[in-house]
């Protein structure tokens, strides 16, 4: 019985870009699993829709058991998502902010558990510093802090060492070791070959869409041969949709407030520049509440001009 299980998942944006192909995925309990492609292959989006960010355009996931759409809440709580981009209010402390995430899963605030994840990242210090006055690295390290708040058994790990310093790199793959022998399951993108095969027990090798192989490391190597996985992974990426009308947006309960969730933001214009926008503007993301369904909407409605 697997952990998670995708089947038959597909997504095409508005915007008309086909970013997954149908995309049947079965995750072993405990393992750690590397989602391997370049730049635009749908990694994010896959991800995003297994953590319930994006719809799917069709298909099933089921998490621990749970429908993911259906009950979401269920699947949901079982999920940790560290995403590639910072997606915390710069003004909230370190252990607001996990507490807070925490809480919003249903569990008590305070918690010996939460220590335990601060202090492993090196945070406990810097607990009741705001996150802006951190260094990109522990910035990072609160984004981790974050995912693990409420305990999850599944831990989504997206570009987890793209941009990131030598130390904390190796502080993350002790982490991730470490959470793999406490039981979590860990699922990590990269578009390294090496770190793929380094760290993961097995690899799925995605591209334009497509997971084209999910295998143990030693028969990925063998059956694709190096050269023409590397080939394979300097495909161009994909133009990205200028028009910030063109993205989706989502929009998830979380407890109280209702916060706007980002599809994929990484690598395109739009969305970062928008949320840097706001944070000169000084609104947190988390205090955003609107009925607005698309980003130049919520712009406009935030700035009173078109973005
Ligand atoms: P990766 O994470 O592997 O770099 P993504 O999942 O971010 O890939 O992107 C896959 C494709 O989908 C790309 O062509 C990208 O431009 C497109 N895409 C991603 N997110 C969106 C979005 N919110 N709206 C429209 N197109 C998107
Ligand atoms: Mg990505």
């Amino acid at each position: 019985e697997p952990i998670l299980s995708v089947a038959g998942v597909t997504k095409t944006y508005k915007s008309g870009t086909t970013a997954l192909h149908p995309v049947d995925l079965d995750i072993r309990k405990g393992e750690i699993f590397a989602l391997l492609g370049p730049n635009g292959a749908g990694k994010t989006t896959l991800i995003s829709i297994i953590c319930g960010i994006v719809t799917p355009s069709a298909g099933t996931i089921t998490v621990a058991g749970f429908d993911a759409i259906q009950d979401y809440k269920q699947a949901r709580s079982r999920i940790g998502l560290v995403p590639q981009e910072l997606n915390v209010d710069m003004f909230e402390t370190v252990l607001a902010t996990v507490t807070f995430s925490r809480r919003l899963f249903g569990r008590s605030g305070h918690s010996a558990y939460i220590e335990q994840v601060l202090r492993d990242l090196s945070l406990w210090d810097k607990r009741h510093a705001k996150i802006m006055e951190l260094s990109g690295g522990m910035k990072r390290r609160v984004l981790i802090a974050k995912a693990l708040s409420h305990e999850p058994e599944i831990l989504f790990l997206d570009e987890p060492t793209a941009g990131v310093d030598v130390a904390l790199r190796r502080d993350m793959w002790k982490l991730v070791h470490r959470l793999r022998e406490g039981g979590t399951t860990i699922i990590l993108t990269t578009h390294y070959i090496e770190e793929a095969e380094e760290m993961a027990d097995r690899v799925g090798v995605i591209n334009k869409g497509k997971l084209l192989l999910v295998d143990d490391k030693a028969s990925l190597m063998k059956q694709l041969g190096k050269r023409e996985l590397d080939l394979a992974l300097q495909e161009p990426m994909t133009a990205i949709p200028p028009d910030l009308a063109e993205w989706d947006v989502s929009l998830q309960d979380e407890g109280k407030r209702l916060r706007y969730v980002f599809d994929a933001q990484a690598d395109h214009t739009g969305i970062p520049s928008l949320l840097r926008k706001l944070a000169e503007l000084g609104i947190g993301f988390k205090d955003l509440e609107t009925s607005k369904s698309s980003l130049e909407d919520i712009f406009v409605d935030l700035v009173g001009e078109r973005a």
